[in-house]
């Protein structure tokens, strides 16, 4: 699944749309995909659903398109050294 591992380290966070079956409150709610669904109406206590959209799950942040990026960069790999030191000048 794409941005699980951006998720485990915290730099993005998955954002779900969830509906009351009760008093029809919809809302949003960012969790990780450890947490547990919400089943629980925070304005009347009642049953709540996930709603799901044409998008799904929406991440929001910058963060994590720019990890992307650089992912898929080599020159921005830090762990690329030359395989060889230049030799200094002796004079
Ligand atoms: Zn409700």
């Amino acid at each position: 699944m794409p941005g699980l591992e951006l998720a485990r380290s915290g730099v993005v966070m998955p954002t779900y749309q969830y509906a009351c079956t009760a008093c029809d409150h919809q809302f949003e709610a960012i969790q990780s995909f450890s947490d547990d669904s919400l089943t629980i109406c925070p304005e009347c206590k009642g049953e709540i659903r996930k709603v799901y959209t044409a998008v799904g799950v929406v991440f929001k942040g910058s963060g994590f398109y720019k990890t992307d990026s650089i992912k898929s960069t080599p020159a921005a790999t830090p762990t690329t050294a030359p395989a060889t030191a230049p030799a200094p000048k002796a004079d």
